[in-house]
């Protein structure tokens, strides 16, 4: 059975099940899959689109046989998202693969939905009867995403921790209003990389871990550092590379993919189809002004010693790229000693340099480029001047770059561009970029937007405006620990 490690240490290898539940290694690691087995991507032709989820995510969870994530995919999708789970359009002269079609308009449900199946499958298999406490640090989506998949999960509790003042204003009432007795939202006075870090630091707290057991409760992740968020993403790849051959791409041809990164999660879904055989081209990785993965997949430097800087497109607002540590330890050759050295480096000198041999493993697979606000917002005005269609600020950070990429290589293979989030989310953004002055209230945005670029604002977004907000908590970055003590305290 495939067995996963992690990053940091080699000598222990645990089911997908315990890596689920567990979310980050204990010695501060991501899980890493043993080995990657190979997909005939002509045998998915054709396949309904919940079996071609299966299909890709039984070769990546050790231990799960296909027609038990049929079902968990079924399921976890159910009234969630429609039968097409991410087109894929073709808005007149780029091909977008639309992810955001789930209950809170971004990509990450597409993992979130799911997470909470897997999660109470692997409680079951290793006869945990513990509840779940899921943390998630948010840049914005991840956080409602989370919330809205664990809503009817039993046994399992949310704490979403947010940046205070770093979201968009739909996000944050999003998150704010969610109804549920089991949801805990809360702003840290500090950036998404505090929050993060905060998370991470929970985990790695071997105390709080005790108090919280005994309690009762065991800790796991809802962010990308968990194996069960990053299996899902890998699916639509291979999705949309078919969908690609269905409109006349030659089978076996390669295919570049263009992905507005933050974290590296659904980028590295990219490296790891490539792994499983899809034929992946360049894998193009954008960036806003936060341009650190730039740099490093430019230099080979990691310098995370610079602001991070608040843009339109939040959700990328980062500088601690969490998933990059997989793809270090996948393109090093699973070299975790080396992983653990570069790490410890950004931890004690806040940046690292990768070793040549894996700078050049890097640029052989990725390409990487960034584009300010103003260079995203002038691809939503010419893509919708020229096509009618609307882009949300994330993925117009992409099309930004998918050109650069073009006029810089020459390279004329087809492309298509991931795109992570309804413009409706960020409404002001898109009609600003549009030169329409964006009124106060962020529902008229909406419903100029709406009237604007003829699409219906999604439901969950338009109810949002009469939903009361529930929660109001704010911590000091430094005392995310003792907020998760209170909450196991207060439920125990
Ligand atoms: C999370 C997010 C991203 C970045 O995705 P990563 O997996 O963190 O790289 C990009 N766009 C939007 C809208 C997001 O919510």
């Amino acid at each position: 059975m495939l067995l996963y490690t992690s990053t940091r240490k080699d000598s222990t290898y645990i089911s997908a099940d315990e890596a689920i539940l567990r979310g980050l290694a204990p010695d501060g690691g991501l899980y890493a899959p043993q080995y990657f087995s190979k997909i005939d991507v002509e045998q998915l032709a054709g396949m309904a689109r919940a079996r071609l989820w299966a299909e890709v995510l039984s070769k990546l969870l050790g231990g799960y046989a296909a027609d038990e994530l049929e079902n968990i995919v079924s399921t976890g999708y159910k009234g969630k998202f429609p039968e097409i789970i991410a087109p894929l359009i073709n808005t007149g002269d780029i091909n977008v693969l639309e992810l955001f079609h789930g209950p809170t308009s971004a990509f990450k449900d597409i993992a979130l939905c799911l997470l909470p199946l897997f999660m109470a499958r692997a409680a079951k298999k290793l006869g945990i009867d513990e509840k779940i406490l899921v943390l998630a640090a948010t840049s914005g989506d991840t956080g409602k995403a989370a919330l809205e998949g664990f809503r009817d999960a039993q046994g399992a509790l949310v704490a979403v921790f947010y940046p205070h003042g770093g979201v968009s204003r739909a996000q944050y009432l999003q998150m704010a209003t969610q109804r549920g007795e089991n949801a805990r939202v809360c702003a840290v006075l500090g950036n998404f990389d505090d929050a993060q870090t905060g998370v991470k630091r929970i985990f790695a707290d071997a105390e709080l871990n005790d108090y919280l057991r005994a309690r009762g409760y065991r800790l796991s992740s809802a962010n990308s550092i968990n194996l069960g968020r990053l299996a899902p993403q890998v699916a639509y790849y291979f999705a949309a590379y078919l969908d690609m051959v269905a409109r006349g791409m030659d089978m076996g041809e390669k295919l570049n993919f263009c992905v507005p990164t933050g974290n590296f999660g659904d980028i590295l879904a990219g490296e790891y189809a490539r792994q499983m055989g899809l034929p992946v081209g360049k894998l193009i990785c954008a960036s806003n002004e936060n341009n650190i993965l730039t740099d490093f997949i430019n230099t080979g430097v990691y310098d995370a010693r610079r602001p991070l800087l608040k843009t339109d497109s939040p959700s990328m607002d980062i500088l601690i790229s969490s998933n990059l540590e997989r793809c270090l330890h996948l393109l090093s050759g699973g070299d975790c000693a080396l992983v653990d050295n570069m790490m410890a480096r950004l931890r004690a000198d806040g940046a690292y340099t990768a070793p040549e041999l894996l700078t050049r493993a890097f640029k052989r697979d990725f390409y990487a480029a960034n584009a300010t606000g103003d260079e995203a917002a002038a691809e939503i005005a010419r893509e919708f001047r020229e096509t009618g269609y609307a882009l949300d600020p994330h993925t117009a950070v992409g099309a930004a770059v998918m050109r650069k990429y073009a006029e810089a290589t020459g390279d004329e293979t087809q492309c298509v561009l991931l795109s992570t989030a309804s413009p409706f989310k960020f409404s002001p953004a898109v009609l600003r970029a549009l030169g329409i002055t964006p009124p106060e209230d962020e529902f008229e945005c909406m419903r100029a937007l709406s009237d604007l670029i003829n699409v219906d604002i999604p439901a969950p977004l338009a109810e949002l405006e009469i939903l009361p907000v529930l929660h109001n908590d704010i911590v000091e970055k430094t005392d995310m620990g003792e907020y998760v003590k209170n909450i196991a305290a207060a439920r125990a």
